[in-house]
């Protein structure tokens, strides 16, 4: 069932523009110490196999995605993920690209969701050093832009995970559009307070 469910999310992230090609990763826990991610090289549209992986496995195994060392350094430091999205959300990657931060909120709907987005310093794809920047980041955050390259979601769930990856390239995509149009005024610290307390309750 999960493996059928991923090959669906790949294929959909594909129908989405989130990435094209190759391009991306996603896995999904199964139980405690294993996980199924989407193979290397393969075009993410058009999948039919994953690659179990033991979550002891320091090294890429052979066949698994070259992205496993931030895969497995997301369900090394937290607990509650069960499922991560790798993608290269084109709006994202351009907003990292031209310094527009999704950090400070400018939208309701997503101060709500994300509270902040944070967006790392480029590192190398597939590097322990990307894993462990993003490592640190994701403690406090369910989606996260990896500058110069793409965006990675977490969640309890692959829908969940996928919603998140959905909701922020929506985000930026409207950076995009409003800094094109000359102007991106974010929310104020009133209107975050009173975001805040809507968040806490959910
Ligand atoms: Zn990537």
């Amino acid at each position: 069932m999960r493996r059928k469910q991923i090959i669906s999310v790949c294929r959909h992230l594909y129908k989405k523009g989130l990435l094209v090609s190759s391009e991306g990763n996603v896995s999904a826990k199964i139980g405690s110490s294993k996980i199924l991610i989407t193979p290397s090289g393969k075009r993410k549209g058009f999948l039919t196999d994953l690659v179990v992986v033991s979550l002891g496995e320091k090294r890429t195994p052979p066949g698994a995605s070259v992205e496993y060392p931030l895969h497995r350094e997301i369900y090394r430091v937290r607990s509650d993920v069960r499922c991560v999205i790798h993608a290269h959300p084109p709006f994202a990657i351009a907003c990292s690209l031209a310094g527009v931060s999704l950090r400070r909120p400018f939208l309701a709907e997503t101060s709500i969701a994300f509270g902040t987005i944070p967006t790392l310093p480029y590192r190398t794809p597939s590097t322990v050093a990307l894993a462990k920047g993003l490592g640190r980041s994701i403690r406090n955050h369910s989606a996260v832009v990896l500058g110069k390259h793409g965006a990675v979601t977490v969640g309890a769930t692959l829908e969940e995970a996928l919603d998140r990856m959905e909701q922020l390239e929506q985000v930026a995509k409207i950076a995009c559009l409003a800094q094109l149009m000359g102007r991106l005024p974010w929310l104020n610290k009133k209107e975050l307070k009173a975001l805040e307390k809507i968040r806490q309750r959910l």
